[in-house]
């Protein structure tokens, strides 16, 4: 297991003691560390990437935790909740369902709430459950007060 911070910008692997991204020059002091063991069940695509395959990439949904700047990877169909994906980092909120929302690529990202207890919550408007709603970068999805998301 190795740890690394991942750049948010380029998504570079870079050294936990660096302070600016080599790629691409941002300062990423503040980005937490991260083991790739984690992130590499995220991975279909092999890192090294032509820019062939960036179209592909953008079928993968990347998500921001507010608050501790982790980044997940979804997939389209991919299910979040204690139960489901991510299930180790949402354990620690007790307020996320078992399985809460949902999110889908077809022609653009959308989520939906899977009848959660608490509900899901996008850009701080409850979502009727079992709907579809369009996402798009820059988005805030909450599923609880304290779990909430950035669409990257
Ligand atoms: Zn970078």
């Amino acid at each position: 297991m190795s740890k690394v911070k991942i750049c948010p910008v380029c998504n570079l692997e870079n050294n936990i003691s660096a302070i600016l991204c080599p790629q691409c020059g941002t300062d990423i002091s503040g980005v937490p560390v991260t083991d790739t063991q984690a992130l590499e069940k995220n991975f279909e695509a092999p890192r090294e990437e032509s820019s062939d395959t960036v179209l592909e990439s953008k079928k993968i949904l990347q998500l921001e935790s507010v608050g501790t700047g982790k980044i997940f990877y979804i997939d389209s169909g991919v299910t979040l909740g204690r139960e489901a994906e991510e299930k180790d980092f949402l354990a620690d909120f007790p307020t996320v369902s078992r399985k809460h929302a949902r999110f889908f690529f077809s022609d653009g990202w959308t989520v939906e709430d899977l009848n959660s207890t608490n509900g899901t919550w996008l850009n701080e408007k409850k979502l009727s459950p079992c709907k579809k709603f369009k996402i798009n970068p820059g988005d805030q999805i909450a599923l609880s007060h304290s779990c909430v998301f950035r669409v990257q």
